[in-house]
């Protein structure tokens, strides 16, 4: 027989952490499924400076490993598996089926909360993978503010609400920041435009895509930027890079099942306006996966909603 629980949380970022400790501490029987290793985007950050209770900063690695240690202090279950697919199951209490290990194994859950998270998308220029976490980075409010980036020219690749985000937020660093754009128009908010139009620390590169990255140390020190009208080849001085072409929402395991679980046409989960309910009654999701929190791509924030998840979980095991 499949084990039984009252709550399956499939993540193990900050909403899948923030929600396992509620519900098992709430005496729910609750599992949370990791993937193969503690933490979500979290882990990928080196030192996070914006998460409150940490005043001296901490590693986003070390800060994910707390997450764990609180969840299972009040009884979490944590496995290192990825879940493939959610269904419904044949059992009226337990009604969802949870598998994992490629299928192989599957739990029985009252209750499910999708905290899977997205992640950023990245680019495959030649030195790309070879400076990751070496200068090019996914998250400038995560990095941007690191000695290393400071007062050095530095390029944000993008043309949305992020890309004017993030050169906002380096422009208060360094006074050389540029927006590499492959195309001659933004798709951000014009009123995120004006900003950046007239920040004095900003300049765009339109038409414009990374094509290498090169050090002669450990570190990046320049990439090639190819205009895509002329083909003029140009190099630049910088430390750092930072993506900010969007993000992948992670919802494989809701492909090919029998639930209607609704998602945006971006695959963002879609739920009730102010609650963490999806449109499959008994799933409840939380954090960047979820429509509503997309924007904000923070840490607190998923550790707000996955509070929310569980105490709406709570509410209805209560109620049923
Ligand atoms: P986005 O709106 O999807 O923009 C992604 C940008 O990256 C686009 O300009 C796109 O270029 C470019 N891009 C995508 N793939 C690329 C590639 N392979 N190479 C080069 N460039 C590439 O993503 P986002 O900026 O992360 O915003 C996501 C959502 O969050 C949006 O709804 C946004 O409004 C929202 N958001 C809001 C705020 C705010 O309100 N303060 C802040 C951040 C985000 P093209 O334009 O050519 O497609």
């Amino acid at each position: 027989m499949p084990d039984k629980y009252d709550v399956c949380i499939i993540g193990g970022g900050p909403a899948g952490h923030s929600a396992a400790l509620y519900t098992s501490r709430g005496m729910l029987k609750t599992i949370l499924f990791e993937g193969n290793e503690p933490g979500g985007q979290l882990t990928q950050t080196t030192e996070v400076e914006n998460y409150l209770g940490f005043p001296e900063g901490i590693q986003g690695y070390e800060l994910c490993i707390k997450f764990r240690e609180q969840s299972e202090k009040w009884g979490t279950q944590i496995l290192s598996e990825y879940v493939e697919k959610i269904s419904s199951s044949a059992d009226p209490v337990y009604k969802f089926n949870v598998y994992f290990d490629e299928l192989n194994k599957f739990i029985l859950a009252r209750t499910v909360i999708i905290c899977s998270g997205s992640s950023s998308k990245i680019l495959s220029f030649d030195g790309a993978n070879t400076f990751w976490n070496k200068g090019i980075t996914a998250c400038a409010v995560c990095h941007g503010a690191l000695p290393m980036f400071r007062n050095k020219p530095l390029f944000v690749i993008g043309g949305g609400d992020t890309a004017m985000e993030d050169a906002l937020y380096l422009s208060k660093y360094t006074s050389e920041v540029y927006i590499v754009h492959r195309r001659d128009t933004f798709r951000s908010s014009k009123i995120m435009q004006h900003r950046v139009f007239n920040n004095p620390n900003i300049k765009i590169l339109w038409d414009s895509e990374v094509i290498k990255a090169s050090s002669s140390n450990e570190f990046l020190e320049s990439i090639t930027i190819k205009n895509n009208q002329t083909g003029q080849e140009t190099e630049h001085n910088t430390s750092g890079v930072f993506y900010a072409i969007g993000h992948i929402p992670s919802i494989e395991f809701v492909k090919n099942t029998d639930l209607a679980i609704f998602v945006d046409n971006e695959g963002y989960i879609l739920t009730d306006d102010d609650s963490t309910k999806t449109s499959t009654e008994g799933i409840f999701c939380a954090g960047d996966v979820r429509q509503k929190d997309k924007k904000f791509k923070q840490a607190i924030v998923a550790a707000g909603t996955g509070c929310k998840a569980a105490l709406e979980v709570i509410d209805y095991l209560q109620q049923i």
